[in-house]
């Protein structure tokens, strides 16, 4: 069964695409490659022994996104990862974000419904969520006003998706992220942050190794245990084999509703000190931080109430904050071998 993800080649699509392949499904790949690297079709084949198949296009072009989607009429399902995801860029050139996500959305959705596929997983965040008056968070609780534009496109996105359902055959499941971190434990494929990045875990990674000089903790004077923000981080490993668990739940005609949203998270909150302590300790490096002033748009703290996730999906993260830390350390250490 043919599956087509796009943003394969990117952080977390690769890492479903290996999950994929591993279950038998052939993939395709649309990537326009504007936040990632050819070379990644070659990682995925190396630790799946199976090439994927890789259309480079870009899908605000809806004449290519058509094309593309014909040539592979027989698809399954859809996994949309593709989109543009700097929070602070997005602040700074909102219409670059808006017109990327929305139309890549939009053409990717109007293909589908020419050719008649039915079954459509979304990349979702739980930016959707704000501050949470209630912890942990679960899927019903009010959405807020967006924090950024980033932001905005998702909760937009899911509104179009929410209404292109209604109106038509096709079934849906938004997938909202709490915070993937790591790699695979082949260290082939992770996160490729392009610059200085702009979150936690590469950021420590590269100053461990001496890509930069230290690390500033954004806040110390919130309300948590240890006056730094709390986060649900989920392992991208984990993440992606529920993207795998959602495509089978569609095939097999289980949603219960045509639209169905789910929290993926470990819902375990965790301190930005307790990451910097499991990095520490798995790693053996002593980081370099100081503290600074807290971030604008940062929330306090927030994690997942995964419930309706493990009792719906039958799916429950199993790697834990350590395993985390360790596979993003190697893949950082593999990255300064190739490149050295
Ligand atoms: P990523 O940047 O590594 O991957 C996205 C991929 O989409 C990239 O390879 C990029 O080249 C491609 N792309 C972007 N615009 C495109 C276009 N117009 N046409 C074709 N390809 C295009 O990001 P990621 O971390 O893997 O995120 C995947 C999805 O998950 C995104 O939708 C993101 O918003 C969402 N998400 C990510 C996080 C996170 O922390 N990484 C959290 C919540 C949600
Ligand atoms: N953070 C930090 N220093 C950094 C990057 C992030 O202290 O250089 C903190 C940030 O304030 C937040 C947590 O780490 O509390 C996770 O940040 P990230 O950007 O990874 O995820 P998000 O803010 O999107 O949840």
């Amino acid at each position: 069964m043919k599956i087509l993800v796009t943003g394969g080649t990117g952080y977390i699509g690769s890492h479903t695409v290996v999950e994929l392949q591993n279950e038998g499904y052939e993939v395709v790949i649309i990537d326009n490659l504007s936040n990632s690297d050819r070379t990644v079709v070659d990682s995925i084949a190396e630790i799946t022994n199976h090439v994927p198949v890789f259309e480079e296009l870009d899908l605000v072009d809806r004449a290519a996104t058509f094309a593309c989607i014909e040539k592979h009429k027989d698809i399954v399902g859809v996994i949309h990862f593709a989109a543009l995801k700097a929070v602070g860029e997005s602040v700074e050139k909102p219409l670059l974000y808006y017109y990327n996500n929305l139309t890549s959305l939009i053409n990717l959705l109007l293909a589908m419904q020419k050719f008649d596929l039915q079954n459509f997983v979304f990349s979702s965040s739980c930016t959707v969520y704000g501050q949470p008056d209630q912890l942990p968070v679960g899927e019903q609780a009010p959405l807020k006003k967006a924090e950024s534009p980033y932001g905005n496109t998702k909760k937009i996105s899911e509104d179009i998706i929410r209404d292109s359902v209604d109106a038509g055959s096709m079934n849906a499941i938004s997938l909202r992220y709490f915070n993937p971190i790591g790699a695979h434990d082949t260290a082939l494929i992770g996160e490729l942050p392009l610059g200085v990045p702009n979150n936690l875990v590469p950021y420590i990674t590269q100053t461990a190794i001496g890509k930069r000089d230290h690390l500033k903790i954004f806040g110390k004077d919130y309300s948590t245990h240890d006056g730094t923000a709390i986060r649900d981080y989920i392992h991208v490993v984990d993440l992606a084999r529920a993207h795998v668990v959602a495509v089978k739940r569609m095939l097999q005609g289980n949603s219960k509703i045509p639209f169905e949203i789910f929290n993926l998270g470990t819902g375990n909150g965790f301190t930005v000190l307790e990451v910097i302590k499991a990095f520490e300790k798995v790693s053996g490096e002593k980081l370099n931080y100081q503290f600074t002033g807290r971030r604008k748009g940062d929330i306090e703290k927030v994690w997942a109430d995964t419930s309706f996730a493990n009792q719906e999906l039958g799916w429950k993260a199993a790697l834990g904050l350590e395993e985390m830390m360790l596979s993003a350390w190697n893949w950082e250490l593999a990255l300064s071998n190739r490149f050295t």
